[in-house]
């Protein structure tokens, strides 16, 4: 068996409400997220990856690998992002330059990534990540996919399969996208940005 663990929230599951129910915490992260850790391990003796990063595996396994560790790596850094108590309702300092320089303004960044995470067929996640220039983009992602796999160094995403919203929003996932907005833990996306 592999070694990777389900993450611990840096949060109590009830502390997003009412954006994020402790009801879809259970499931999204003690459910959908467990099985990705549990199949993984499972996966791993005999394929070359046992030594493997998340990213590492990401960037280079096929299949059921490629797709368990895709979903790890993905909800870690979803569910590593929000807090129930935003010290800041807009980014600053060099990301919040950034988003300006590259978007226009924060809310034009902020329309231009929730349209992507709307038109988004079917189930993936939306991000914005930053090129090897520093220079801010937002992919749309298919599945398990990540955009470190295009080289790029993922800053924040959006869930956008049914399981992270269906509980609380049912077939309403414009709100639910437009509700992430105030959980957003501006500061944990500065420090990736930085890293
Ligand atoms: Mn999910």
């Amino acid at each position: 068996m592999g070694n990777f663990k389900l993450m611990t929230l840096p949060y109590e599951p009830e502390a997003l409400e009412p954006v994020i129910s402790r009801e879809t915490i259970g499931f999204h992260h003690g459910k959908h997220l467990s099985a990705y850790v549990n199949n993984l391990n499972a996966l791993l003796p005999g394929s070359g990856f046992e030594e493997a990063s998340l990213e590492e595996i990401v960037c280079k396994a096929t299949g059921g690998i490629l797709n368990n560790a895709g979903q790890i790596l993905n909800h870690e850094l979803y569910f590593g992002q929000f807090t129930g108590r935003p010290a800041k309702a807009a980014p600053t300092g060099k990301l919040g330059e950034a988003i300006a320089r590259d978007f226009g303004s924060f809310e034009a960044f902020r329309e231009a990534f929730q349209k992507a995470g709307t038109t988004l067929f079917g189930s993936g996640w939306v991000w914005l990540s930053a090129d090897k220039d520093g220079k801010l983009v937002i992919t749309q992602e298919p599945n398990a996919a990540n955009p470190v796999q295009k080289g790029l160094r993922p800053l924040l995403t959006f869930d956008v399969w049914e399981h992270a919203y269906y509980l609380d929003f049912q077939n309403r996932r414009p709100d639910h996208l437009a509700a992430l907005w105030q959980i957003i833990d501006w500061e944990v996306i500065e420090s990736r940005l930085s890293k």
